[in-house]
């Protein structure tokens, strides 16, 4: 029974005998509801998606006949129309008020310190609060006080972030310094059976699997994600909130929804934790790349930028597109003998290889955007080959040029937009970290 306070689960997801379920509704306990609403169009009660376009129908083996489900949130198990949802409906733990929780003796620059208060804040009193802190401010110390503050006072706490990537890089930190404190982590195929744990650190995903369930909350990284994932994003926090939870969000780049919302509050942090301006991207023409890379050459301008930081014996990421230009994009360096390695999201190898890049063991990673944030690697250097295409949005990009120059013996670097015509978000990221750097006073 554990496992389902403060969840809302499918039957394939609760591991209990139909008699024992049964009695636990009977005893309201727990609440048996219809997966998907209907009101003219259908609604997921688990994601909140209510756009027709993802939805699907087919015929469905349980209920054998035409049976639609819910292809939005597909990968945590099929929602459909004959299938219900199982929510915790009982009371909620008393969580213990741990005494000294934390052991962090980090310290924090003044806007940090300014931030983290702010955060420290929601605590004590229920809030909402957007950090925005440009790449590289140190973000994450700032919640630290906040999950103390929150720890102490008995309250659960849940840090969500919509990386699995950044589950597994915050995990060890937080391990670290919350010693004593039961961490739960979890991603799409983790095995932590730690339910009920006081901590939580989750994907934004795995929230959807919560109900009435915290009473501290950071998300992290709410930025100009797609429209639907935002709205499912923004669902999944407040089914997964208790009635008087406080939330921080925290982004480099929050849409305008997050930035204009009278209910929130907001904190700035303009400046990197080092006290240096952030990195500004140079646009570099190199006319048609994709025509270039198909009949085996590397544009001139891409050769030369890697000739010289081989030379200089710096790491360089090379952002692309989409995974086409990746292959062939390694096939070109390949035969110009430029020794690399390729990272992609179906990668298997990819953290070994993220990891070897890390300690210096390859010269140039190859990467989709799935590199853009949350990732942190010493002197790198920044190459967006095709930085027009769609997929380089503003805030993709900001993110992007926000890997480099985030060490204090380190504070510059290359950023380098090769394209094949300036794009209007290329200019707009260009414009955003300007307009960043002249909030931090240079
Ligand atoms: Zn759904
Ligand atoms: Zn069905």
């Amino acid at each position: 029974m554990e496992s389902l306070i403060g969840r809302r689960l499918l039957r394939s997801e609760i591991r209990l005998q139909n008699e024992e379920l049964g009695s636990l509704i009977e005893k309201s306990v727990i609440v048996k509801e219809k997966a998907l609403l209907h009101d003219g169009t259908f609604i997921c009660r688990r994601c909140g998606n209510r756009e027709s376009h993802l939805f699907a129908r087919h015929h469905c083996v349980k209920c054998d006949r035409s049976c639609t489900y819910c292809r939005h949130c597909l990968l945590l198990g099929k929602v459909s129309e004959c299938e219900s949802l199982y929510r915790w409906n009982g009371s909620n733990p008393v969580y213990p008020k741990l005494e000294k929780p934390m052991e962090w003796s980090g310290t924090l620059s003044p806007a940090q310190q300014r931030a983290s208060d702010a955060v420290e804040q929601t605590a004590i009193e229920k809030k909402e609060l957007l950090v925005w802190a440009v790449c590289g401010s140190g973000k994450t110390e700032v919640i630290f006080k906040g999950i103390e503050r929150a720890l102490v006072l008995g309250k659960r706490v849940l840090v969500a972030t919509p990386r699995t990537d950044v589950v597994k890089e915050l995990l060890p930190r937080f391990q670290k310094s919350f010693p004593n404190v039961t961490i739960s982590a979890l991603y799409g195929g983790s095995r932590d059976r730690k339910d009920g744990a006081q901590f939580v650190l989750a994907t934004t995903h795995q929230v959807m699997r919560f109900y009435d369930a915290f009473d501290w909350i950071v998300v992290d990284e709410v930025d100009a994600f797609p429209f639907s994932y935002d709205q499912s994003l923004r669902y999944a926090i407040q089914e997964a909130k208790k009635e008087d939870a406080s939330l921080v969000y925290l982004s480099a780049t929050p849409s305008r929804e997050w930035t204009h919302s009278p209910q929130i509050e907001r904190i700035k942090i303009p400046k990197r934790y080092h006290g240096h301006p952030l990195p500004l991207p140079q646009f570099t023409w190199c006319g048609n790349w994709q025509k270039k890379i198909e009949k085996d050459q590397l544009p001139q301008c891409i050769t030369n930028w890697l000739a010289k930081l081989q030379k200089e014996k710096k790491p360089i990421l090379l952002f692309v597109p989409s995974v086409r230009v990746l292959h062939s994009l390694s096939r070109v360096l390949q035969s110009h003998s430029f020794n690399h390695e390729k990272v992609h999201a179906k990668e298997l190898k990819r953290h070994p290889l993220i990891q070897a890049f890390r300690q210096r063991q390859i010269p140039i990673l190859v990467t989709t955007t799935i590199l853009e944030r949350g990732v942190t690697f010493t002197n790198v250097q920044v190459g967006v080959v095709g930085a027009e295409q769609d997929v380089f949005t503003e805030a993709a990009l900001v993110q992007i040029a926000g890997r480099v120059g985030r060490h204090h013996k380190y504070p510059a670097g290359d950023v380098m937009f090769f394209h094949y015509g300036v794009s209007k978000e290329m200019r707009r990221a260009y414009q955003h970290i300007e307009l960043m750097n002249r909030e931090g006073g240079f």
